[in-house]
Order: C-alpha cells, then structure tokens, then sequence
C-alpha cells in the first residue's frame, strides 16, 4: 500500500524550530519522502493534509499500561507509600484476563492520545504482548522483578519462553526490557542479575528510581548513599541502557553520576505532583547533558495516558521550576516526547523523527479549531494549546490505527464494557 499524504503542514523533529509545507509518501512500512514529493511516486491513497498538521507519533517512555483498571481508585492517600499499600494487595487479586482486557483499554487510550509506541513495567506481561499486537502498537515490555534473587531468575527464563511467540508475530513491534521494581522492592542481587541479564542480551534496564525524598532518605540510611550512588556502587548502571523513571529528588553527585552511564531519566510529571512526591527540575537535567523522555506512568497515578496532557504539564512545570537561563522550550518537551523516547530505547534509527528511511509512525492533527487560530508558532501550539482529540489519524510501521478520531484496531467500546465488568469482579473477589 502506498499512501501520499498531500500538503501538510509537517514537523519532522530533525531540527530545532524546522517546520515546512509539504508532502509525505509512505510506501509499505516506511517513510519514502518529507517535504518534496516524487512525481514517480503512484499512491494507491491520497489524503488530503492541508487542514492538518504532521509530526512523528509519540512515545510514552514509561507505564504501566494495565494500571487503568485501578483508575480513580483509593486517590486520596497522601504518599506514594500510602498509595502502594492499598494498590499491592488489589494486583494479587488480578488474572491474566484481566491484565489483558486492561492492557487492551490502555493501548486504546495510548491510540486515540497519539502514542504508537510505550515501555511497559506490569505482571503478566504476555497479556501486554497480546494487546499490543491486537493493537499494532509498539511495546518494549518489562520483565518486571520484585523481590529476591532466586524467584526473579525463574521468572524471568518464564517470562522470555511465555513472550517469544509473541515477539516473533510483532514484525519487530514488541521488545521486552528487564523492569526491577525498585530499590525498596528489589534486592541487590535481584538489581545486579536484571543488569547482567540486560547487557547480555541486549536489552534495556528500565526502574524506578528517586521518585520520592523517603526513598532517598532511607537509601541513605541503609547504605552511606544516595539510589544513583547505590546502583553505581553495585555496579548496575556500567555498561547497560538504562532508563531510570521519576528521578524528582537527585543531587548535584547524583546528576554528575549519571552523566557518566548510558541513562535516559524518564519524566513522568501528573503521577509526581499527584502523588505529591515533587517536581523534577528537568531542564537542569538537559542542561547537564542527561537525556530526557516523557512518560505517563499507570493510569492509576495520573490518572490518564494522555501524552498530550503530559507534554502539556511538563511544559508548564518546565517554565517555573529551573532557573531563568534553564526553562524548557516547547521544542524540548516535544523531542522528549518522540525522539528522545526512541533514544532512550533504542529504536531511533526507525522511529522517532519523520525522515525518509524511517519507519512511518506518525500523526496527523487537525488544525481547525478554535483553540489552535491562529497557529503561530506551532510548536508552542502543540503543546501548550492542542487536545489530544485534535488527532484525526495515527499511523505506525504504515498501518492506519485510527483515522477520523476512530481507533480501527480494537473496539473501544467492547473493550470499556469488558473492562467494567472485570473491575467489578476484581472488588468482590
Ligand atoms: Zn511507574
């Protein structure tokens, strides 16, 4: 199939501020052209883009995809720790059914909020593997280990068999990444296997990690040192992707440290303010040179995955927590959203950025609203003005997932009633 996208207003996100009129050609799974079109190029479809705006879909560096179910759910609890002890014992109760019909929902969310590609950290994650080919989203699913060292390395020979069928379908849409929990949750041998397993096969190491000054706090006073120091110490961050979720509370150590390792720190500002753990001063961490991603976390803590939204809150917690001379641009937020997330996971040679070559994931967004007239500076627009039902289409690896506000993957509305009737259940087991 090869699809002519005609007269867009396009946002490729290869240079800072370059935004052109033009045409994209898709052929298949990729981006043949941006901006001149080929007149050898023979569509078998044309749309129409001059009303719309085209920029590469979005990345959610970090969630927990399935977490929707617990939506709205115990919310008024003053910690992150006051929040867990009411949300762990609710997981023991969940199914494989479960996670899948909750996984299903999420992708649907991530769909219609312009994300075709997420990172994952949940239980059962071939349930999250299903709903992602079901979805023809992209996954980087997390092994997820809490606990010690003996019941994580069966989990995760487990977990590799249970999710290899899977991979193998994806057409190179699903990855799996290692997920320690935490350092309050995981041990150091758990932390050091999950590191090794990583950098033996490859993969991303993907945890939690400073989200909260008690966290800090105890680490301190269990080991002489701050989360970053400790997982240098037990040498974990060396030689590895990592990427580190939350990161609100680092010191000036902490951020020299991380400089020194291949780290990505995930921002994921709705689930830090609600949970009142604080407000990570970002655009310090850019200056520093550390690579930043977005990410919604659970729907649980947020309580929606809305990448709009979120770019919309880090822009704004991005202009009043840093210094004069390190606010964040709306440039920044939207490379943190997209090329900075396919960065941190190690796809950016085919996704990330609309350059022909790369894989056609991408957003078309209707510019005629009243909320987006007059435009001016689009990137401003994109985040600081747009909604994310301002998104018409969503295309990844070529496919159309929704077009004209409807998701063509998966029903929402089956999947909302199936949702409803399994949280249900899940309260009166
Ligand atoms: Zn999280």
């Amino acid at each position: 199939m090869k699809i002519l996208i005609s007269n867009a207003l396009i946002i490729p996100m290869t240079k800072e501020g370059l935004s052109l009129r033009g045409d994209i050609g898709i052929d298949g799974k990729h981006i043949v052209f941006v901006g001149t079109g080929d007149p050898s190029f023979k569509a078998d479809r044309i749309i129409d883009g001059s009303s719309f705006l085209a920029m590469p879909s979005l990345i959610n560096a970090h969630t927990h995809v399935s977490m929707g179910l617990m939506r709205n759910y115990k919310d008024s609890l003053p910690t992150l720790q006051a929040w867990l002890a009411e949300i762990f014992p609710i997981e023991g109760k969940l199914t494989t059914d479960d996670v899948l019909a909750a996984s299903r929902l999420g992708i649907i969310e991530l769909i219609q909020s312009g994300c075709t590609m997420f990172t994952d950290m949940y239980f059962e994650p071939q349930a999250t593997a299903q709903a992602v080919i079901e979805g023809g989203i992209r996954g980087s699913i997390g092994v997820t280990l809490f606990g010690d060292l003996e019941e994580n390395k069966a989990r995760v020979e487990e977990r590799e068999k249970l999710l290899a069928p899977y991979v193998a379908q994806a057409e190179g849409r699903l990855t799996l990444n290692v997920a320690p929990h935490a350092i309050y949750t995981c041990t150091q041998e758990t932390y050091q296997y999950a590191a090794s397993w990583a950098r033996q096969h490859g993969r991303v190491f993907h945890t939690h990690l400073s989200e909260t000054k008690k966290e800090v706090d105890d680490c301190i006073a269990q080991t002489g040192m701050t989360p970053p120091a400790y997982l240098a110490k037990i040498g974990v961050l060396q030689d590895v992707k990592s990427i580190l979720a939350h990161c609100v509370h680092l010191s000036n150590e902490d951020i020299d440290l991380l400089k020194s390792f291949d780290t990505t720190i995930v921002h994921n500002p709705s689930s830090n303010l609600k949970l009142s753990s604080g407000i990570a001063p970002i655009a310090s961490y850019l200056h520093a040179g550390i690579p930043v991603a977005l990410g919604t976390d659970g729907a649980s803590s947020n309580n929606n995955l809305n990448m709009f939204e979120e770019m919309h809150i880090a822009s704004l917690l991005g202009r009043v927590v840093d210094t004069e001379s390190e606010k964040l641009t709306p440039y920044q937020v939207l490379e943190m959203a997209t090329k900075g997330g396919a960065e941190a996971m190690g796809v950016e040679d085919r996704i990330g950025t609309l350059e022909a070559g790369k894989e056609a994931d991408l957003l078309l967004i209707d510019l005629k609203k009243s909320h987006l007239t007059p435009l001016n500076d689009p990137f401003s627009a994109l985040v600081y003005a747009a909604q994310s039902a301002d998104i018409d289409t969503v295309f990844c690896q070529g496919t159309i997932l929704m077009e004209q506000h409807k998701v063509q993957t998966l029903n929402e509305h089956t999947v909302m009633d199936e949702v409803q009737e399994r949280w249900a259940d899940v309260l009166r087991r």
